[in-house]
């Protein structure tokens, strides 16, 4: 073989699997098996010592497959693709975006450390870090995206440097893309680590998708994913996934060995299938969004565009020229009025769904104060911009003069 280095959406149809063990089969069969046969009591001793750490593995030694918890063929082929899109050492896949980012937590905070966290986060996450993580003795402290300059100042002023763990970021954030630079995350998480602690970076990458944010290249340990959304794509399963060096998420897999969060064959298989299609998927949501976006700056019915395209604030332009490769498929706008005319818009679509969710093959809309974001304290939703008149968009895979012609036809009716 030449060293020819291939795209990853050339080898999301072949990597990792080996036909001529499945009776040749041009698609991996779904492995919807619960524990593997051993050939030898010799050999279930050998894959049960490297599973539980007794030993190391020899030189050219393959793991065995020994029960679904631990590993499964459909499970491990996935985790090896999913690494390819952004070069990360090793990946573990879960059966929501929820247990993937809990499992990660659970496994690198432990009682008396601070994790600091940007807001706003995703609703789930949000509830986890501030009433769950608690109960446990882990203390919490969250930042806001106009503080990220003075990331060290919030942490030396805490008074709680020394039990710093883990900076864990969401960027861009739901709904109005506010980006949090990633790199100033690692370089704040630098200057509070030791030789015996190591403060780590974790960034939930859901809105970028793996294609268009890669922030283990910009300083972070941790990359998350609601795979519900880019990743599986057809909104018709539930995932997560946590990409990392092999140590990081070598000690993941043990506790999601442990609290049994892995994702199933069947949900794995699905996966298998969506990223075939990732890259063509989200590059036709991106121009969509574009045209979109386009339309929607300058109605006369829109009175503010949350677009990472459009922005104002040069500082949110540099963070988006260093960080992002593409504005995505994500846009927010307030249509003029309030919530009645919002509810007017929303219900008037009809080609675009009413319905939560995002980053998937059809167009969803819904209304950030009054379903996603409603645990929010109203107060916190002022300040973040998440108003009555607020609408969120996921763009799909729609021709994008019909989207646009859908949109139209709903703003008119408000
Ligand atoms: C949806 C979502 C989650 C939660 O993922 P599930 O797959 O629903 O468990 C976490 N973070 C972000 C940014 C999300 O959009």
């Amino acid at each position: 073989m030449s060293d020819h280095k291939f795209h990853p959406e050339s080898l999301m149809m072949s990597f990792g699997y080996k036909p001529e063990l499945s009776q040749g089969a041009v698609k991996s069969p779904i492995f919807q098996t619960s524990t593997f046969v051993f050939d030898k009591a010799e050999h279930g001793k050998a894959f049960f010592e490297v599973a539980y750490g007794l030993r190391e593995k020899a030189e050219g030694e393959e793991m065995g497959l020994i029960y679904s918890r631990l590993n499964n063929p459909n499970m491990e082929i996935l985790e090896d693709r999913l690494c390819l899109w952004e070069g990360a050492g090793d990946c573990a896949v879960f059966e929501s975006g929820m247990s993937a980012i809990t499992t990660t937590l659970m496994e690198f905070l432990s009682p008396g450390d601070l994790l600091l966290f940007s807001n706003p986060v995703y609703g789930g996450t949000d509830h986890f870090i501030k009433e769950i993580l608690p109960r446990f003795g882990i203390e919490v402290m969250g930042f806001y995206p106009w503080e990220q300059d003075h990331l060290a100042e919030i942490i030396r002023n805490s008074g709680k440097a020394d039990k710093l763990r883990m900076i864990y970021v969401e960027t861009p954030a739901n709904p109005t893309n506010i980006l949090i630079d990633i790199a100033n995350a690692g370089r704040a998480a630098k200057a509070f680590s030791t030789a015996e602690k190591q403060v780590l970076v974790a960034v939930d990458n859901t809105y970028m998708g793996p294609l268009w944010q890669h922030p283990l290249k910009q300083g972070a340990d941790l990359v998350l994913y609601s795979a519900t959304k880019y990743i599986g794509g057809h909104s018709d399963l539930i995932a997560g996934a946590c990409l990392g060096s092999e140590a990081l998420i070598g000690r993941l897999k043990g506790m999601r060995s442990f609290l049994g969060s892995m994702a199933g064959p069947w949900t794995c298989w699905l996966m298998l299938r969506s990223l075939e299609t990732l890259k063509v998927r989200m590059e036709a949501q991106a121009r969509g969004a574009e045209a979109v976006a386009a339309f929607l700056k300058g109605h006369p019915k829109v009175t503010r565009l949350h677009y990472l395209g459009h922005m104002d604030d040069p500082a949110q332009q540099a963070i988006f020229r260093n960080q992002c490769l593409s504005a995505g498929a994500m846009l927010s706008f307030e249509v003029k009025g309030g919530e009645p005319e919002a509810f007017r818009f929303l219900n008037a679509l009809k080609l675009v769904k009413l319905a939560v969710s995002l980053g998937s093959t059809e167009s969803l809309a819904e209304h950030p104060a009054t379903m996603t974001h409603i645990g929010v304290d109203p107060g916190e939703r002022g300040k973040l911009g998440i108003t009555s008149a607020l609408v969120r968009l996921s763009v799909g895979v729609e021709h994008p003069d019909d989207l646009i012609h859908d949109i139209a036809r709903a703003l008119e009716a408000v």
